[in-house]
């Protein structure tokens, strides 16, 4: 017995350190094999937005160019109008979850008059917010696009919980114009393909309880000659996209995107796909706050 023992012992010590040895080359090609599996919420409970429209069933301008973003990168991507998905079941299949939404999304809305009546698509359920926030704080990754901080206002200066993780809320816009992006941090892994000053017609949101501390600007809008023409737009270059870490999870906005043509460009798809792959939690988070360094 002691002489088989004996004999043994080496050969499993040998096995596991080829064991060792073989695991972080293993989870690495796991890791670049697997998909990004991204979810795409664009259910609207305020104001529906024309680029997310689905007329008779087909897909809307903004499903179709991530479906290409998504074939192009090697996403999986699933598109949705059901806020009902934002539970914390379903966030567990997904890397990624991206929003282009309106209003209360505990609210099913579409009925009744007028521009911000809603869609109409099933709601999220009271719990969706808080699920949202602990999966992000796991290590899932949120994209919030343009009207992604139309979505979950306050009462007053209640600041609600969404609106704290997204890092700031919408408040009004003027006329739509060509606005001039400012790449705040061009060295970071989601903006390689931004070219500093690109001008570009878009309708340019203003904020307010925006996370100053928090939040690591990527790029201002500089309103150029704007300033001279409305009023709203006479103000110094401000953020329109930034990220911040959230516990283990990331978290990017990027105001832009009103506009169907936006979602064309070539230069903003690219924007969206290395977005997507930074809030999956590919290449350096380089959120370190920023906003007294670059902000004007
Ligand atoms: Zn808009």
């Amino acid at each position: 017995m002691i002489h088989a023992q004996s004999r043994i012992r080496p050969l499993l010590l040998a096995l596991a350190f080829l064991l060792l040895a073989a695991t972080p080359t293993l989870a690495f090609e796991s890791e670049a094999d697997d998909p990004v599996r991204v979810l795409f919420l664009s259910k609207s409970s305020g104001f529906q937005h024309s680029a997310i429209k689905r007329t008779d069933g087909h897909p809307s301008h903004v499903d179709t160019v991530l479906a290409q973003v998504a074939a192009e990168r090697g996403f999986e991507i699933t598109s949705t109008k059901d806020a009902g998905l934002i539970n914390a079941t379903q966030l567990a299949n997904f890397d990624v979850v991206i929003f282009y939404t309106t209003g209360d999304l505990t609210q099913r809305g579409g009925t009744g008059e007028g521009f911000f009546r809603g869609d109409g698509n099933p709601p999220m359920s009271a719990d969706g917010v808080s699920d949202l926030i602990a999966w992000i704080e796991a290590g899932g990754g949120f994209v919030g696009f343009h009207p992604a901080t139309d979505t979950f206002h306050g009462e007053a200066d209640e600041i609600t919980p969404y609106i704290g993780m997204i890092g700031g809320e919408f408040t009004h816009h003027g006329a739509q114009f060509p606005g001039i992006v400012r790449v705040a941090n061009a060295h970071h892994p989601t903006m390689k393909s931004v070219e500093d000053g690109w001008k570009i017609m878009d309708e340019w949101y203003l904020f307010k309880n925006v996370a100053e501390g928090k939040l690591h600007v990527l790029a201002l809008m500089d309103p150029g000659e704007e300033q001279a023409k409305q009023e709203v737009y006479d103000i110094a270059p401000y953020p329109i996209a930034w990220c911040r870490e959230l516990g283990a999870g990331r978290v990017l906005y990027n105001a832009m995107g009103h506009r169907e043509d936006v979602w064309d460009h070539e230069m903003f798809q690219a924007w969206v796909g290395d977005t997507i792959e930074w809030a999956a939690g590919q290449g350096e988070a380089a959120a370190a706050p920023n906003w007294g360094d670059v902000v004007p």
